[in-house]
């Protein structure tokens, strides 16, 4: 009863901890590693979408190469047909992708959607405004058309020797269609980053190979895994997937050199946090180095960068993000994204927040800058998911952006705050 309690006699003072780190801060740390030099491969112009390119494409060529038609209809000299329902003969029919004569003073030619129009005429009428006659020899013009009606001008589109994609733009279905349209059917664009990634913890099971109902007590499957992989594949990255590493230090070494010997970067998670099970900081320390921060965010907070040197003298780059798979989702949005990004030479690495009105109260504030998951509203608002943890994945799932939102602040229901939207995140 008396006998003294070792615990409470001799109080050990709890371990100082490093303060923790700003977003901002730990995102410029993360950048000046993020050296892009992965080098050039010319792409189909077909496969590219998704693709950093890796030079200015300037166009050869005006895009329209001649004024056209924007109509089917009558190209005209308007001057002509400024008294009402004039009648002109129709002296030429020109079709796509045919060019006609001069036109005649008094005349008016036959033109179809995208065909030249021909020299002298200054307006195209449409069929729905005129009216054919005499068996289509002649057209009456039922209104009085200004200079440039239907009329597509001559580079109205693409100017020759214009800038049309920039180096750095990630390319989207628009830029490859523009692409095409100055004639180029392949593009320079950096290459794919190599991403090896694996998971640790025991209590991790891969699903497939447990069913449900045979789950062993205290085992999990691993999810951060499958949404880890996707995103990665969404940002042009080549995934290597090991699988998940057992919480030793032997296979920890052994799965961290076989990555680095043939990736860019080794994307783990779990096993950051300070627990004696996280063999992941030995490890990388034993091939390479390692630090550990602690990022004021919620959720998020332990993340890892470091290096795991080769035998050739290069290294790759080591990212480990937190095991709880909002904190790892959110972690890899925030910083893993712009990062592999930046490793591909990619210009926008950001994705602005919009201003939106929050249709929900957040009355307690955090020490920690949170990015609370939410979704939009019929009424232009945002509503907030009831739980917050960093366990719950269907959080991430519900919502369709994050709020971002600053430390030690309150919301009050009407507030505007910092939308950025999921979609784009995940782009
Ligand atoms: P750790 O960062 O390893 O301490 O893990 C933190 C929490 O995240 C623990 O509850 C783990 O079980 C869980 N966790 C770690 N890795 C995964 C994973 N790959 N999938 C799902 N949950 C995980
Ligand atoms: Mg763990």
């Amino acid at each position: 009863m008396n006998a003294p309690n070792p615990d409470r006699a001799t109080p050990t003072p709890a371990p100082a901890r490093a303060p923790l780190m700003p977003l901002d801060e730990a995102l410029e740390r993360l950048l000046a590693q993020a050296v892009a030099n992965l080098g050039v491969e010319s792409v189909s112009t077909f496969d590219a979408d998704g693709r950093v390119l890796a030079q200015d494409v300037v166009a050869q060529m005006t895009v329209p190469p001649l004024d056209n038609s924007a109509m089917d209809g009558y190209a005209v000299r308007s001057a002509d047909c400024q008294a009402a329902g004039a009648v002109l003969p129709v002296s030429q029919r020109i079709a796509a992708g045919q060019v006609g004569q001069p036109l005649a003073p008094g005349t008016a030619a036959r033109i179809f959607t995208g065909a030249p129009v021909p020299a002298g005429a200054d307006a195209v009428v449409m069929q729905e405004d005129t009216e054919a006659l005499a068996g289509r020899t002649q057209v009456r013009i039922r209104i009085a058309p200004a200079v440039g009606l239907s009329i597509r001008r001559a580079g109205e589109d693409v100017a020759h020797g214009a800038v049309v994609l920039a180096k750095g733009e990630r390319l989207t279905p628009a830029s490859t269609g523009l692409a095409a349209g100055i004639g180029l059917d392949r593009l320079s664009v950096s290459r794919r980053p190599r991403v090896a990634m694996f998971s640790t913890g025991d209590e991790l099971v891969t699903p497939g190979t447990v069913a449900p109902e045979a789950m062993p007590l205290g085992a999990i499957y691993n999810s951060n895994r499958y949404f880890l992989r996707a995103l990665l594949q969404r940002l042009g990255c080549e995934v290597t997937d090991l699988g998940i590493v057992p919480d030793s230090l032997d296979a920890t070494v052994d799965a961290l050199r076989g990555a680095a010997a043939e990736h860019d970067v080794i994307l783990t998670s779990g096993g950051v946090s300070v627990g004696e099970e996280d063999h992941v900081k030995p490890a990388v320390t034993r091939l390479g180095a390692l630090d550990l921060w602690q990022i004021a965010i919620k959720p998020g907070k332990p993340f890892a960068y470091g290096h795991v040197r080769r035998a050739d003298g290069g290294a790759a780059h080591f990212i480990g993000l937190p095991g709880n798979p909002v904190s790892s989702f959110v972690t890899f949005l925030l910083l893993v994204r712009p990062f592999v990004l930046a490793l591909q030479g990619a210009a926008k690495l950001d994705v602005p927040a919009i201003a939106l009105r929050a249709d929900f109260a957040l009355p307690k504030a955090d020490k920690r800058r949170e990015f609370l998951r939410v979704r939009r509203n019929a009424q232009g608002g945002l509503e907030l998911f009831a739980n917050q943890s960093s366990g719950v994945l269907t959080s991430m799932h519900w919502a369709d952006g994050v709020v971002d939102h600053p430390a030690g602040a309150t919301i009050a229901a009407g507030d505007t705050v910092r939308f950025i939207p999921l979609a784009e995140l995940m782009a």
